[in-house]
């Protein structure tokens, strides 16, 4: 039995900071892993603006509860999930996560945690450890699976790396040409093959 790790945003969902920003009109929320490849960074900064701008945990559900996830995902969970183990590596929190798993038929999701005050404003986030994404792939090889994984963006590459296949998935240019290690597919259906290729070889 082979394991196939995923990433979430930008993969079967969209990324949920980017959507938030164009339905609050705020676009300094707009920065992702994409832009700013040091997470700390960019989830301090994050934490900054929804403060100055009085948003709370209630405000952000509330967003994401109307989001869907990207077109065609929820097949491609349904064609993956009967041919493979599929867990779902993300450093999005599960607080965010939890309205968009429903729509997707609640497949394993391994994340982080965010913190809240009595008034709902977000305080602090918790990582359940530095580097989840690599280290969770790296106790699946332990467990003698072999791992297959996807994402598309830089905090995935340590876990692409650490896989037994990488696959890049509608990756920005940047990522492709520091990463050129790895195939790019553009769509679900280049993935199932790129899945089944590797599934194959490896
Ligand atoms: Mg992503």
């Amino acid at each position: 039995m082979q394991i196939v790790c995923l990433d979430l945003e930008g993969v079967l969902i969209p990324e949920i900071w980017v959507e938030f920003a164009a339905r609050t009109g705020i676009p300094e929320l707009k920065r992702t892993t994409r832009d700013e490849p040091n997470y700390d960074v960019l989830m301090q900064y994050r934490l900054g603006i929804l403060k100055q701008h009085g948003l709370g945990l209630p405000d952000i559900q509330k967003v994401i509860a109307e989001m869907g996830p990207l077109p065609g995902a929820k097949e491609f969970i349904e064609w993956l999930r009967p041919r493979f183990q599929v867990v779902i590596l993300s450093d999005t929190f599960y607080e965010f996560a939890m309205p968009l798993m429903e729509q997707l038929g609640f497949p394993t999701l391994f994340c982080h945690k965010l913190e809240a005050d009595a008034q709902g404003f977000l305080v602090n986030y918790h990582l359940r450890m530095p580097n989840q994404k690599q280290e969770a792939v790296k106790r699946f090889k332990e467990l003698n699976f072999k791992v297959i994984a996807s994402g598309d963006s830089y905090n995935d590459t340590t876990m692409l790396g650490e896989a037994h296949a990488g696959i890049l998935f509608c990756p920005p240019d940047n990522v492709i040409r520091e990463f050129p290690q790895y195939p790019v597919v553009l769509d679900y259906a280049q993935l199932q093959d790129e899945i089944l290729k590797a599934s194959a070889r490896i």
